[in-house]
C-alpha cells in the first residue's frame, strides 16, 4: 500500500486523480504502479511530459495542437474543405471514425447562448474566415454539438462567412439533442456526416 505520510506521493495522487475518468482510487493504483517501476515508467513520462510541456503548442490559426519549431498543418498546401469543431476531443472523435480525412478548424469551446454577438473574439472564429478566403475554401462542415451554444456558435459562424462564396453545411439531426461530438459512436457520427446539410441563414 502507499505509505500517505509521504508528501510527495500524497501530492502525485492529487495530480493524477485530476485527469478525465479518473477518482483518487484509481489514481493510487497508477501512482504506485509509477513508484514500482521507475525506470521503465516514471523515467521516460518524466522526459515526456517535459517535452511536451516545453514543445506542444496551440497553432493560433487553426486552433490544432503543433510542435513549437514546425509549421502547423493548416499553412502547407491548398485545401478546399474545412470542418469546424469545438474542440480537440471532438476532432479524434471525427478522425477514428474515418469519415471525414480533410483540414479541421478548433474553435476552442462554444459561444455562450446569451451573450451578445460580439463576444466572438475568444474563438477563433476570425481566422477561420480568413483561412477560408486565403485557400479559397469551398465547402466549411459545422461539426459543433447539438446544444444551444453549439446552434448559437454554428449560427454566428455562418453569419460571419456570409461574405465568402462558401457553400456551409450542418452535421444532419442524426446527432442527438445535446449532444457532444466526442461521446456519440462511429455509426452516429458517420450518419451525421453523411446526410449533413446546407445551412440556411435566416
Ligand atoms: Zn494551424
Amino acid at each position: 500500500m502507499t505509505d500517505n505520510n509521504v508528501k510527495e506521493i500524497e501530492d502525485l495522487i492529487k495530480i493524477v486523480s485530476k485527469l478525465p475518468g479518473l477518482g483518487p482510487k484509481s489514481a493510487k493504483r497508477i501512482v504506485l504502479r509509477l513508484i514500482n517501476n521507475r525506470e521503465e515508467l516514471i523515467k521516460p513520462l518524466t522526459n515526456t511530459l517535459a517535452q511536451v510541456y516545453k514543445n506542444v503548442v496551440r497553432c493560433n490559426i487553426c486552433g490544432n495542437l503543433k510542435s513549437a519549431n514546425s509549421n502547423c498543418v493548416c499553412n502547407s498546401k491548398k485545401y478546399d474543405q474545412i470542418c469546424v469543431v469545438e474542440n480537440i476531443a471532438d476532432m479524434w472523435a471525427i478522425q477514428s471514425s474515418g469519415i471525414y480525412k480533410g483540414h479541421y478548424h478548433i474553435l476552442g469551446g462554444t459561444l455562450p447562448s446569451f451573450e451578445s454577438k460580439n463576444t466572438g473574439g475568444a474563438l477563433l472564429i476570425e481566422s477561420l474566415v480568413n483561412r477560408v478566403k486565403k485557400n479559397s475554401v469551398k465547402e466549411v462542415i459545422l461539426a459543433t454539438s447539438a446544444s444551444i451554444e453549439g446552434e448559437t456558435t454554428s449560427h454566428y459562424i455562418s453569419d460571419s462567412l456570409k461574405g465568402t462564396k462558401v457553400k456551409i453545411t450542418r452535421l444532419a439531426k442524426g446527432v442527438p439533442v445535446g449532444g457532444e461530438i466526442e461521446f456519440l459512436d462511429d455509426g452516429t457520427l458517420f450518419s451525421a456526416f453523411k446526410n449533413r446539410g446546407p445551412v440556411v441563414s435566416d
